[in-house]
This record gives structure tokens, sequence and C-alpha cells, in this order.
């Protein structure tokens, strides 16, 4: 399979994750130039730079699709945001000559589309914490049309794969139909197919969870372990990282018991989602409806997240049922 077969969509899609990886790989990200944002959520130049570039690509290749992205400009508005603007003007140059301190804010909000009938939703930076912390982090990219996801594209700088001659950093791409595959970002640009495990005893399933304690409810994680009588331990990762590990068939299962009030936003779970379904799995929420990507910024009609290799859903939407 080659990038070309798969469309222009999922090259495109398939490139600017590449590129957007090898961005957020140049950027220092140093304490001084982290802001939280109102959530406390952090924010670096790393976000902005990857989402400014990111959308000024989809602009020029995609012109009429809007692109709903995470972050917004504001910080980079503020008077007392020179040396942020400077920073991201810094990491974009080497990929996008023509940025500049004037633009960049406006680069940046060209995100703030709205959810249509056609969208593309991008995380510039998704497990912030974890690129601050020296874990998993990536960049994910996703095409939805009429509310199912269509391409999806993960860039991830630190992951290596379990596979023969493997090297730090890939993409994972999606087409819903065709498949789910990674490229080496070291490579030439060719690509091989991702699949997921084939175990079906939970007993021996490795399950993928949030490295953030404060983004599961984890005293509810640890009862479904118990329930399912899992000998490993759960495999902590930040980021869609973790639905490559489960497309990849390096984890089972994927599960998100939210904090109480907390929704998923769009960015964080259409790439992902797509690339585990394609890698053969299967992603559902908690109550294993799948996920219906027309309701805004938030999947306020999910709870949660189950993805998994298929084979372990129901058994683990039965134990979901037993500890909840
Ligand atoms: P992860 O590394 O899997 O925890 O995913 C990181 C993403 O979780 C971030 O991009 C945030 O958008 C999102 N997030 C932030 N706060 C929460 C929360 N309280 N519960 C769940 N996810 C959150
Ligand atoms: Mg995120």
């Amino acid at each position: 399979m080659t990038l070309r077969e798969l469309g222009v969509e999922a090259a495109a899609a398939a490139a600017m994750m590449a590129e957007a990886a090898r961005l957020a790989r140049t950027v220092q990200v140093d304490a001084a130039s982290v802001r939280a944002k109102a959530d406390e959520s952090p924010v670096t130049v790393a976000d902005f730079a990857v989402q400014a570039l990111v959308a000024g690509r989809l602009a020029q290749r995609f012109p009429a699709d809007p692109l709903v992205a995470e972050e917004d400009a504001s910080a980079l508005r503020l008077e007392s945001g020179a040396r942020l603007r400077r920073g991201v003007v810094d990491a974009l140059t080497a990929f996008d000559s023509t940025a500049d301190e004037a633009t960049v804010a406006d680069a940046v909000d060209r995100g703030r589309g709205e959810p249509s009938a056609r969208y593309w939703t991008l995380d510039p930076i998704d497990g912030t914490k974890g690129l601050l912390r020296g874990g998993q982090y990536v960049v994910a990219l996703a095409l939805v049309v009429e509310g199912a996801v269509e391409v999806g594209a993960i860039g991830c700088p630190r992951l290596t794969l379990q596979r023969a001659g493997a090297a730090e950093g890939g993409v994972a791409l999606a087409v819903r139909g065709r498949g789910s595959w990674w490229m080496p970002l070291a490579g030439d640009g060719r690509l091989s197919p991702l699949a997921v495990s084939v175990i079906d005893d939970p007993v021996r399933a490795r399950i993928a969870d949030s490295a953030e304690s404060a983004h599961s409810d984890r005293a509810r994680q640890q009862r479904l372990l118990a329930a399912l009588a899992c000998q490993a331990p759960p495999l902590l990762m930040d980021s869609q990282a973790k639905h490559v590990a489960v497309a990849a068939g390096q984890a089972d299962v994927l599960v998100r018991f939210p904090r109480p009030g907390y929704q998923e936003a769009i960015w964080d779970q259409a790439a992902g989602a797509l690339i585990v379904a394609e890698a053969g799995g299967r992603v559902t929420d908690l109550a294993g409806r799948p996920f219906d990507f027309s309701t805004g910024r938030r999947l306020t009609g999910n709870e949660g997240v189950l993805a998994s290799n298929g084979r372990l859903h129901e058994a683990v939407i039965a134990a979901i049922n037993r500890v909840i």
C-alpha cells in the first residue's frame, strides 16, 4: 500500500503529521514557556507552533474544510505574550519560512472552526504533560464526515513499535474501510500494516490507561483489573499513543473511566478510534455505544472510552457493568 493509493486526504494527513512530529521534536520546552489554561492544563510553544503549521497547510490544501483544533491564540495575543510569540515563530521558521510574529496568532486561530458535516479536528500536542515529563505525546489529526471518522493520522515522535529494525518515531494512519498502517519517521514513506493482538483471555490482557491519574478514575480502573483477574500491570502512557499501542498489539485494551463531569474532546479520540478500529479492534464508550462525532467539540452522547482488540470487548463491558 502506498500513500497515493489511500487518497489525497490520507496522504496529506500523514505528511502533515510527520512534519508536525518533526517540528515538535525540535522544540525545547522549558518550564518558563509553559502556560496554564483556564482548566489548569498546560500549553506550550510546541502546541501553538504545531497548530499554526497544520492550520496553514490545511487552509492551502482543503480551503473549504473547517478545522476544529484544541488551542486558541488568546495567550499569544496578550501584551505579555511577546516571548511566547517569539518562541512559536522560532520553532516554526524551519518548516514555514513565512511565519512571523504579527500573523502567528491568526494562524493558530484558523483552528477555531466549528464541527459541521465535514471537518478536520486537531490536537496539536496530545499529552502535553507527557511531553514535559519525558513520556509519550502525539500530534493527532482526523477528518470527520457526517459524524464518522474517515481518516485518522497520529504523529508519534517518541513511540517505538516492537518490530524488527524499529526506530523511534512514526505516523499511524487509518482510512475508513481500508486499514491502519505505521510509517516510520526515519523511513522512506513506506507503510506497514497495523494489527491488534489476538489475546482473548482477560487474565492475559494488557490494559492501557492514562499516565496522569487526574485523567481517569483509578479506583474504578483497579476494580476492573481485579474483576478481569488481569495479571499484567497496566500500561500507563500519555496521549493517543495508547491507541497506537492497541492498534499495534502492544496493549490489548484501553479503558478510560472519566472523572465526574468530564466529557471527552473530539480531538482526543477521533484519530485514535479509527486507527484501532481499522487495525481490527473495536472502539465504543463504556456502555458499548459507538462514538458520535456529530455532537460538537465534546462527545456529549458518550461516556468514557473502551478501545480493544475486539475479542476482549464484550468481556470487558460485562466486567465494567459488574464494577460500576
Ligand atoms: P491522556 O494522556 O490519555 O490522559 O490524555 C491527555 C488528554 O486528556 C489531554 O489532551 C486533555 O485534553 C485530556 N484531559 C484533560 N483533563 C482531563 C480529565 N480530567 N479527564 C480526562 N481527560 C482529560
Ligand atoms: Mg489531548
